[in-house]
């Protein structure tokens, strides 16, 4: 497929706590002050936004974002992090609030999915597939793709090991997979999601839902994860047979690649043969740099790049592009300047803080505002994406209908595949071409929005 539809979908972490540090309030509760004006504005904690993204609030009270569909990465990177934004709004009236009702709390959101405790929660990437392309053979040539792409996008920190030592890893949530392929998402927690949703048409389409991914603060991270898996998908679609990548066993092949930081150690295969997380990342590029355009050669680059980074251990371009390779040099200063090591409470705070969205608190946002994070969008493109949807998708579509219908303040039920009024006899509108952008229907349902509607204020 050279156009393809994805999205991302970010589970965040909440807690809210006091001056001291100790636990405020429940996570319930916490969650349920953030979600106050959703909940006033759309009579439910499950809502769809004018840029055409889903927020809702998942079981164990993570507030979770995902994404409108996008057929171009760098609007999909400026959707996810518009998304950082709106719950970032939603945590500042929130703690206005309490601090009005002389609370001593304050709500914290972490873009990050291993939390302290060792609880892990999701950030998927789903990417539209073709049902004709043999589903049942993509797992097999995607996922030894999967589990070593982490030396490149993973989001980095610090493990505890059985003898008590710490050291830094890749990808904490590696020690978090238990499984390759599955149709549940938490209980076994597979690297590859095959449950069977395709929010789209079924006959041609398959939605594959990729759950391996660390939440990612980078942008550039974001974007390598869904350009560079795009590049390996259309290989595998290429019909080409794939030389014998398949490892002996993923779970351990990804706990192991999590841990060698130079990507140098031997990971056993199907075959019997073993390779490097670096030789098969390597091979993975080498083989999808003939189907890349013009336009996709910087993705080739820059995945370079960050392979070259850690075989050769010079991390001076990762160190301020790459989320881990940010997080390795900044734990490595810290902890000289402190004299603490990696298994330092400090160094914990650290890698919480790193992944709060707060844009004053934050420490990704201090970083980037140092030089030491990338910022590659401009802020205008992120702050468009707020409210508006990306135009080359059916998301432009879904954007019209929620923004419209809020602002006539017009009843209405929204998915990814269908829109409707809540009033009596209303049809519903579907649209299951992910790539519509136009639609007669759709057209006849604003009308109808306006028609009907008394304009009022948005107050989200
Ligand atoms: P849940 O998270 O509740 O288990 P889910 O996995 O179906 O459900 P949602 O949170 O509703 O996911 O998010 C669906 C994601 O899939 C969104 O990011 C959306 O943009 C994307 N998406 C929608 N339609 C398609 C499609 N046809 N192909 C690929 N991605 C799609
Ligand atoms: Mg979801
Ligand atoms: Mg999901």
């Amino acid at each position: 497929m050279k156009r393809r539809v994805g999205g991302l979908e970010t589970e965040y972490g909440l807690v809210c706590v006091r001056a001291d540090g100790t636990r405020a309030l429940e996570p319930e509760a916490a969650a349920r002050e953030l979600f106050r004006p959703v909940v006033a504005l759309g009579r439910s904690s499950n809502v769809f936004l004018g840029n055409a993204a889903r927020l809702y609030l998942d079981v164990g009270s993570h507030p979770e974002i995902a994404t409108a569909e996008c057929d171009d990465w760098w609007d999909l990177v400026a959707q996810d992090r518009a998304g950082e934004r709106i719950l970032a709004d939603l945590v500042s009236t929130a703690n206005a609030r309490l601090a009005e009702q002389g609370e001593d709390a304050r709500i914290h959101l972490l873009k990050n999915n291993v939390d302290s405790a060792g609880n892990a929660f999701g950030s998927h990437e789903n990417f539209l597939v073709d049902r004709r392309g043999e589903f049942t053979r993509l797992p097999g040539a995607l996922l030894p793709f999967l589990v070593t792409r982490q030396i490149m996008t993973g989001a980095g920190g610090v493990v505890r090991e059985a003898d008590g030592g710490a050291r830094f890893v890749f990808s904490r949530r590696s020690d978090h997979m238990w499984e390759s392929v599955s149709s549940a998402t938490t209980r076994t927690r597979p690297i590859i999601n095959t449950r069977d949703e395709p929010h789209g048409d079924a006959t041609r389409y398959r939605r594959l839902h990729v759950i391996v991914g660390d939440s990612t603060m980078s942008e550039t991270s974001t974007w390598l994860r869904f350009a560079t898996t795009d590049l390996v998908l259309r290989l595998i679609e290429s019909g080409q047979v794939l030389p014998e990548l398949k490892l002996a066993d993923d779970i351990a092949a990804i706990r192991a690649v999590a841990r060698d930081l130079r990507g140098s150690q031997p990971v056993e295969l199907e075959s019997g043969a073993a390779m490097s997380s670096l030789e098969i990342q390597q091979r993975y590029l080498d083989l999808v740099a003939p189907l890349a355009d013009e336009s996709e050669q910087i993705v080739l680059e820059t995945w370079q790049r960050s392979l070259d980074a850690v075989r050769t251990g010079d991390r001076s371009w990762a160190r301020t592009r790459l989320d881990w390779a940010i997080k390795e040099a900044l734990f490595e200063e810290v902890g000289a300047r402190r004299g603490i090591g990696l298994d330092s409470p400090q160094i914990e705070r650290l890698d919480l803080a790193y992944h709060d969205i707060d844009p004053e608190r934050g420490l990704f946002s201090r970083l980037q505002q140092a030089g030491r994070a990338p910022r590659v969008l401009e802020d205008a493109r992120i702050e468009a994406a707020r409210t508006t949807a990306p135009t080359t998708t059916r998301a432009h579509l879904r954007g019209q209908v929620v923004t419209e219908a809020i602002a006539h303040g017009v009843d209405h039920v929204v998915d990814w595949t269908t829109m409707r009024l809540v009033r009596p006899g209303a049809m519903p509108v579907t649209v299951l071409d992910p790539f519509a952008t136009q639609s007669d229907e759709v057209d006849a349902l604003l009308a109808q929005i306006r028609a009907a509607g008394t304009a009022r204020p948005d107050p989200v």
